[in-house]
């Protein structure tokens, strides 16, 4: 080989030498540039590694806490349950619990006890079995009802909305009170209690209330006897003390006479107030409903009123309904009692101004039989303050105290009043203001008197009572004197009613009020002065105005007089009779509508 050709192999040697030193470096770089990134990722792997193991242990401890505290919770609801358990298999009462398909899923020992050990009795069972069951096995005391109908009931008490608690006697006298509630889920919760104690002592304290009522009652049934046996005694007083005041008196003795017969007269209407209260307390007043004319009455009321008015600037006024029938049917007497109590108190609590009584009726179209009716009695006097309002219609309640009162009154007055409009099925009621007035309201449904409906017209009708028959009752006893009688008023056109004695006579009265009576005085069975005092005793005990007896009598003597009208009655004939005095004496007496049919002279004033 030439050393040309040798140099230039040694150089293509260099050339390719120090290409692949250029490579090598490059590769060298390359690697290096790798190893760095390996080195990296590698060194970020090992943070997450060691993160993810500490995260891993913290979870193992977690879940290792979680797992004693589960295991500590379960032994609490193990031990819960089991005392719950107990609870209610301790407690006497039955408890149960049926799903939403009304199947037991678990009682206690007392509801199960209830059944006395019958098999069939058990979880799983259904509602109406079990019902049936204890009627079958003659657990239920089902008193009268069909076993059918028991298990219906229950099983529709069940099904309503909210179930109703109820009472069952068992067959051995226990009486158990069932609650059932549904839950929110639907299974039903039943509760079972015995209270047969409950029910045993409900029994007691009803017993004592009804001994302690028979109680009152009896002794409201004495002091009413009482009441009515003191009022015949003093009605002969009161009128003695009257007939006394007719005589020759000096007046000293004018003046004792007046303070008796008020006195009695006061006593009476405290006796009668007594008499009233203790009767309705007793159960025995008893309504007697009439026709009557309720303007006619209230008319009467305020006549009776007009004493009272002496010495005060007092109108008493009287607003009555236009269209307000005539006649209605209720109790005249005691609807008379009950305004006359109202009236009264506003006459007596009155100095001036006026008492107005306005009476309306209130027709219910669809009980035309019936008239319902309201009445106010409306003053302008004292008023009564408001913490008294609700007290006035207790017993024996008074506004003022007993060392300040300045009016008369046993305080029994408006608690009557209450329990008659009770009676009557109405209602009473107040308004007042102090210094103002007060205001006393009624309502009370009368019957409609189908005689009576043609409407009021006042004015004419004050002026021109209708024209009727005179009604005049007669006792005697004696043939002879029955046809002199009958044939001295043959001559007037009136209706009499011709009795042997004073007993029949009394049963006349009590059937048909007459207009007058005329009595002889000795008669069998009952005479005439016993007559007179029986007629007054019902009028007192009814509030009912006074009827006029005429005693004709053989007993001219002025004792026999005395002893005569002492008896209530008005005024005395001697027989023989005298046929003009005999009229002239009806006259006087009766109605002047009767009167003028009779064609008597009617009395003046
Ligand atoms: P009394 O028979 O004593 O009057 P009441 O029961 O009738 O009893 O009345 C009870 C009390 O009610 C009266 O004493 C009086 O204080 C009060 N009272 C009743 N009516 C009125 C009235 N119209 N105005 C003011 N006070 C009255």
């Amino acid at each position: 080989m030439s050393i040309k050709g040798f140099d230039e192999r040694l150089a293509r040697e260099r050339r390719a030498r120090l290409q692949a030193e250029r490579l090598l470096a490059q590769r060298s770089e390359e690697l290096y540039s790798a190893n760095k990134k390996l080195a990296e990722h590698a060194h970020a792997l090992s943070h997450t590694v060691i993160a993810q193991r500490e995260e891993n242990a913290a979870l193992i401890g977690r879940s290792t806490r979680t797992q004693a505290a589960l295991e500590v919770a379960t032994e609490k609801a193990v031990i819960a349950e089991r005392r719950l358990w107990d609870a209610l298999s301790a407690v006497e009462d039955g408890f149960a619990i049926f799903d939403r398909d009304w199947r037991l899923v678990v009682a206690n020992p007392a509801w199960m006890g209830a059944f006395d050990g019958v098999v069939d009795v058990a979880p799983g069972a259904s509602y109406e079995a079990i019902l049936r069951i204890a009627v079958e096995e003659g657990l239920i005391d089902l008193q009268g009802e069909d076993a059918d109908d028991w298990v219906d009931r229950m099983i529709a008490r069940w099904e309503g909305a909210s179930i109703a608690q109820t009472d069952i006697r068992l067959f051995n006298g226990i009486y158990v009170r069932l609650i059932d509630k549904r839950t929110p889920q639907g299974d039903m919760v039943s509760l079972s209690l015995d209270i047969t104690d409950t029910i045993r002592r409900e029994g007691e304290l009803e017993r004592a209330r009804d001994r302690a009522e028979a109680a009152t009652r009896a002794k409201s049934a004495f002091l009413a006897n009482m009441s009515h046996e003191i009022r015949t005694p003093m009605n002969g007083v009161v009128a003695m003390a009257g007939l006394m005041r007719e005589m020759n008196l000096t007046e000293d003795q004018r003046l004792y006479a007046e303070t008796i017969q008020n006195s009695g007269e006061a006593l009476l209407a405290i006796i009668n107030d007594i008499l009233d209260y203790s009767k309705i307390d007793a159960g025995k007043m008893i309504l007697h409903e009439e026709s009557f004319d309720l303007r006619h009455l209230i008319d009467e009321i305020f006549r009776l009123m007009r004493p009272g008015l002496e010495g005060k600037d007092l109108r008493l006024i009287l607003d009555y309904d236009m269209f307000l029938p005539a006649r209605l049917i209720g109790d005249p007497g005691r609807v008379r009692q009950i305004l006359t109590n109202l009236i009264g108190n506003a006459v007596k609590f009155t100095e001036s101004g006026h008492v107005t009584v306005r009476a309306v009726g209130v027709p219910d179209p669809k009980q035309p039989a019936l008239l319902p009716v309201r009445i106010v009695v409306e003053d302008t006097g004292i008023g009564i303050a408001p913490e008294m309002q609700s007290h006035i219609f207790g017993e024996f309640n008074q506004v003022e105290a007993q060392a300040t009162r300045r009016f008369d009154g046993t305080g029994l007055g408006l608690a009557i009043t209450r329990q008659l409009v009770a009676l009557m099925g109405g209602e009473i009621w107040l308004e007042s203001r102090l210094g103002v007035g007060s205001s006393f309201g009624l309502s009370l449904v009368f019957g409609c008197d189908p005689a009576g409906l043609v409407e009021t017209a006042p004015a004419i009708a004050l002026a021109a009572p209708p024209k009727r028959m005179l009604h005049v009752l007669a006792a005697e006893d004696n043939k002879t004197n029955q046809l002199v009688f009958r044939a001295m008023l043959k001559s007037i056109d009136l209706h009499l009613e011709l009795v042997e004695n004073g007993a029949l006579c009394l049963e006349s009265y009590h059937r048909a009020r007459p207009d007058l009576i005329l009595t002889d005085i000795s008669m069998p069975e009952m005479d005439g002065l016993a007559l007179a005092r029986a007629v007054r005793a019902h009028e007192g005990e009814f509030y009912l105005p006074r009827l006029p007896i005429i005693a004709m009598t053989a007993h001219a003597m002025e004792s026999d007089r005395t002893r005569i009208l002492a008896a209530g009655i008005d005024e005395c004939l001697t027989k023989p009779l005298d046929k003009t005095q005999l009229l002239a004496a009806i006259g006087r007496y009766a109605p002047p509508e009767g009167a003028m049919v009779a064609g008597l002279r009617v009395a003046s004033g």
